[in-house]
C-alpha cells in the first residue's frame, strides 16, 4: 500500500476490520477506539509472559502458563451449569481444561482428540488436579510461536479478550509496512533516527512502553509537529482576514476610567493598547486574553467593547452560564452608565416577547452591546453591524470551534477570548498557537491575598467551629469534595454524604451541586447561594469560573491531594473576590506523600497562577494530564507537553522551516490525515 491508501485504511471505522462484530464494536467504542488508527494509540500497559512452554510436572498454581499437551478425552455433561471438560496430558503429567460457556462443537474443533495442542492460561488446582479454566489460547502446534512468547497487555474492558485484540492489532500492523519518510534527515537525527513503522512495531510488539525511548519520542514528535503545523496554518489564515478598521476616539474609555474607583495597572493598560491597535487595524483581531482568576480581565474587555461601539459597531459578550452572563450584564450597566449606549441581556430563558424586541433592535442597530449565554449566537439572531465578539472564561474551545467563530461574526468582526487558566508557554503554543496571546500578569494591588491553610481530616471539628463563627458574620462557605475519576457513578456519593452530615449541623443552610444535575438545577442552587439563602455550598465539580460570590470567602477542599495544583489555585480563586479576607482550607488524609506535601507548600507560598502552573507541571508524572483536561488540552494522545518539552522546541523550528515553501506540505499529508486534521486544513483553505 502507498501512503494515501494506508491513510484511508487507518481512518476507516474500526468495524471494517475482521473480527469486529456488534458486541466488540460497542466495547471498543467505550474505550474510544472508533477508527482503525485509534488502535495504534492505545498502547500496551504491560506484558504477559506466555513464553517458555512448561511440562506438566513444572506447573505453578496461579501462574499464567503455556503448555504443549495431547488431547485424551472429553467430558460433556448434559446438566446445566456444569462446565465442559477436556482431559489432556504430556509425558510428565495430566491437566484438565475447563470450559464454561463454550459449546461442544467448538471444543471438539479446537481440541481434536489425540492431537498435540498449545494451550495458555492461568493454572489452578482443584480436586488434586491441575486445571486451566477458559484458556486464553488454544492453538494447533504449528501456531506455537503465536502464543509461546511475551505478549503485550492492553487495558481492556470486560468482554474484549487479549486474543481478539491481538487479532485486530495484527491486522493493522500487517497493512502499514514501509512508508516514505516525511521528516528531513537532520530532524530525524534529532529525534532518534527511527522510522514511523519501526516505532509503531516497537511500541506494540517489543519493548515495554517507555515514554523516553526513541520509538515513543518519534511517534510523539509526529503528533506534536502535526499540531503545531496545523495551528500555525490556521494562524496564517487568520492573519489574512481583512476587515474594515475601527476608527474611534477615546471618549468612552475616558468616561469609564474616570468613573470607576480604581486605576488600571500597567499591564492592563498595555494590553488594552494592544487590543485597541488590533481594533484599529485592517486585519481581524483574533486574540486570547489570558489572566489568572481575579487579575482584572473584565474591565479590559469592557474597554474594548466601548471602543468598538464608539467606532459605530455592535459588541456581543458571551458567557458560559446564565449567572455569569447576568453578572456581566449588571456590571456593564454600571461601567457604561456614562456612555449613553444600549445594553441588553439575552439567554435561552428570556421571555419570548422581550426576545423578539431584542432581535428587532439588534437588527436595526438600536442595541449596542448584547450580553448573554450561547443563545446570542442562535441562527435567527442578526446584528446590524457586529464588530466585536468577546467570549468569557472559555476553556473548552478547540481550534475547530475557533475557526467557526472566526467566520460567525461576519467580515468586520474582531474576536477576543478570555481564559483564566494559567498555562506555560509550550502549552500555549500547543493549544492556542493559532491566536495572538496577551497575558495579564499579577493582580490589582488592592486585593487581599488569600490565606491558605492545610489541615488533616481528623480536625474537622475545629473547622466546623470556625464555620459557625463565620456564618454568624454572614460569610459563606464553599465545600468541595473532589470527583473520583475512576468511578463516575460513585463520584458524588462522598458529596452527598457530606451534605447530609453538614446539614445536620447547619439545618436548611446547606446546598449541594454535583455532576448529575443539569444546568438549570445547578443554576437554581447557585442562585440560592448567591442570594444568601444558604450559607454552605457543597459541590463535586469545580465551581463555575468567574462568578462573583461576594460573601463567599471560605473554601474548604477535601482530599486536596486529588486535585492538580492549578485546579486548587483556581478553586481558591473563587473566594475573597469581594473586599474581605479569603480563606482556603486544604483538607488531607494524614498519609500524605512527599509529593503532595511539596504541592501544598507551593500553594501556600504563592498566589501567582502562572508560577503555580509552571511548578505544578514539573512535579507531575508523565501523561498526568489531570487538570489539563479542564483547560481543554486534549489534543495529545502520545506527547506530553512537559516531558517532551524539547520535542516541542524542535517542532517549533521545524514548522518555520516547512512554512518557507508551500510545496513542503505535501510530505506531511499522511500525518495530517492520521491525526484527523485534514478537515481543519480544508476549511481554512476554502476561501
Ligand atoms: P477576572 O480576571 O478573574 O475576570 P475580574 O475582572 O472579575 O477578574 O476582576 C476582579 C476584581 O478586581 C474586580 O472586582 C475588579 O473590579 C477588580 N479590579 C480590576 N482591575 C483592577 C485594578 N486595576 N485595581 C483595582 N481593582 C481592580
Ligand atoms: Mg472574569
Amino acid at each position: 500500500m502507498n501512503q494515501s491508501k494506508i491513510n484511508n485504511f487507518l481512518t476507516k471505522n474500526i468495524s471494517t476490520l475482521n473480527g469486529v462484530g456488534i458486541k466488540t464494536h460497542k466495547i471498543l467504542k467505550k474505550k474510544k477506539i472508533e477508527k482503525i488508527s485509534d488502535l495504534l494509540w492505545n498502547l500496551p500497559q504491560g506484558h504477559t509472559d506466555r513464553s517458555n512452554v512448561k511440562t506438566l510436572d513444572k506447573l505453578e498454581i496461579g501462574k499464567i502458563t503455556t503448555v504443549k499437551v495431547k488431547v485424551v478425552k472429553y467430558n460433556f455433561p448434559r446438566i446445566r451449569n456444569l462446565p465442559n471438560k477436556v482431559f489432556c496430558e504430556d509425558n510428565n503429567g495430566k491437566i484438565d481444561i475447563i470450559f464454561f460457556n463454550s459449546r461442544e462443537g467448538y471444543i471438539r474443533k479446537i481440541l481434536p482428540l489425540n492431537t498435540l495442542v498449545i494451550i495458555s492460561g492461568k493454572i489452578n488446582y482443584y480436586n488434586k488436579k491441575y486445571q486451566i479454566t477458559n484458556p486464553s489460547y488454544v492453538v494447533p502446534i504449528n501456531k506455537e510461536s503465536y502464543v509461546n512468547r511475551i505478549i503485550p497487555k492492553y487495558s481492556l474492558t470486560e468482554g474484549l479478550t487479549e486474543k481478539i485484540y491481538r487479532k485486530l492489532i495484527d491486522q493493522v500492523i500487517s497493512k502499514i509496512s514501509i512508508l516514505n519518510e516525511w521528516h528531513d534527515e537532520h530532524i530525524l537525527k534529532k529525534i532518534g533516527n527511527v522510522s514511523w513503522y519501526e516505532s509503531i512495531i516497537n511500541i506494540h510488539e517489543k519493548a515495554k512502553v517507555d515514554f523516553n525511548s526513541k520509538y515513543y519520542r518519534r511517534l510523539a514528535y509526529d503528533e506534536i509537529l502535526t499540531n503545531l503545523l496545523v495551528l500555525s496554518q490556521v494562524r496564517k489564515r487568520f492573519k489574512k482576514y481583512k476587515k474594515e478598521k475601527k476608527v474611534f476616539d477615546n471618549l468612552y474609555n475616558k468616561n469609564i476610567l474616570n468613573d470607576i474607583k480604581f486605576s488600571l495597572t500597567k499591564n492592563q493598560i498595555s494590553i488594552s493598547e494592544e487590543i485597541n491597535k488590533d481594533l484599529n487595524s485592517d486585519f481581524k483581531m483574533f486574540r486570547l486574553l489570558q489572566g489568572d482568576v481575579g487579575s482584572g480581565k473584565t474591565i479590559i474587555c469592557f474597554l474594548a467593547a466601548a471602543n468598538a461601539i464608539r467606532a459605530g459597531y455592535q459588541t456581543a459578550l458571551m458567557a458560559p452560564t446564565e449567572i455569569l452572563a447576568k453578572q456581566h450584564y449588571q456590571l456593564a450597566k454600571k461601567i457604561f452608565r456614562t456612555c449613553n449606549i444600549s445594553i441588553k441581556y439575552i439567554s435561552g430563558k428570556s421571555d419570548p416577547a422581550e426576545k423578539k424586541l431584542i432581535m428587532q433592535d439588534l437588527e436595526n442597530g438600536k442595541i449596542n452591546f448584547l450580553i448573554g449565554t450561547h443563545a446570542l449566537f442562535q441562527k435567527n439572531i442578526f446584528f446590524k453591524k457586529l464588530g466585536l465578539i468577546i467570549i468569557d472564561e472559555q476553556h473548552k474551545f478547540g481550534v475547530k470551534q475557533r475557526i467557526e467563530l472566526a467566520n460567525k461574526g461576519g467580515k468586520d468582526c474582531d474576536i477576543l477570548l478570555m481564559s483564566a487558566t494559567p498555562i506555560p508557554r509550550t502549552l500555549i503554543l500547543a493549544t492556542y498557537g493559532d491566536m495572538d496571546v496577551s497575558r495579564l500578569k499579577g493582580k490589582p494591588l488592592e486585593r487581599k491575598e488569600i490565606i491558605t491553610l492545610s489541615k488533616p481530616e481528623e480536625k474537622i471539628d475545629e473547622i466546623i467551629e470556625f464555620i459557625k463563627k463565620k456564618i454568624k458574620g454572614h460569610n459563606q462557605v464553599f465545600w468541595v469534595c473532589p470527583l473520583i475519576e475512576e468511578s463516575k457513578k460513585l463520584d458524588y456519593t462522598a458529596a452527598v454524604k457530606k451534605f447530609k452530615s453538614i446539614s445536620k449541623i447547619f439545618p436548611n443552610k446547606v446546598g449541594l451541586i454535583h455532576g448529575s444535575l443539569n444546568k438549570d438545577e445547578k443554576e437554581k442552587v447557585l442562585n440560592k447561594f448567591l442570594s444568601n439563602k444558604i450559607s454552605i455550598l457543597i459541590s463535586t465539580t469545580v465551581i463555575e469560573v468567574g462568578i462573583d460570590f461576594p460573601n463567599a470567602n471560605i473554601i474548604i477542599i477535601e482530599n486536596s491531594n486529588k486535585f492538580g495544583l492549578s485546579q486548587l489555585h483556581q478553586l481558591r480563586g473563587r473566594v475573597g473576590r469581594g473586599h474581605s479576607q479569603g480563606t482556603c482550607i486544604l483538607l488531607f488524609k494524614n498519609n500524605l506523600s512527599e509529593n503532595a506535601r511539596k504541592r501544598i507548600k507551593i500553594l501556600k507560598s504563592s498566589n501567582d497562577g502562572f508560577l503555580i502552573a509552571e511548578k505544578d507541571m514539573k512535579l507531575r508524572g508523565f501523561g498526568d494530564v489531570l487538570g489539563f483536561r479542564q483547560s481543554g488540552i486534549k489534543d495529545f494522545r502520545l506527547a506530553d507537553p512537559i516531558h517532551h518539552e524539547d520535542l516541542f522546541k524542535i517542532a517549533e523550528e521545524n514548522v518555520k522551516e516547512i512554512e518557507k515553501d508551500e510545496r513542503n506540505f505535501k510530505k506531511y499529508d499522511f500525518l495530517i490525515k492520521l491525526f484527523d486534521k485534514a478537515d481543519i486544513i480544508n476549511e481554512i483553505n476554502q476561501d
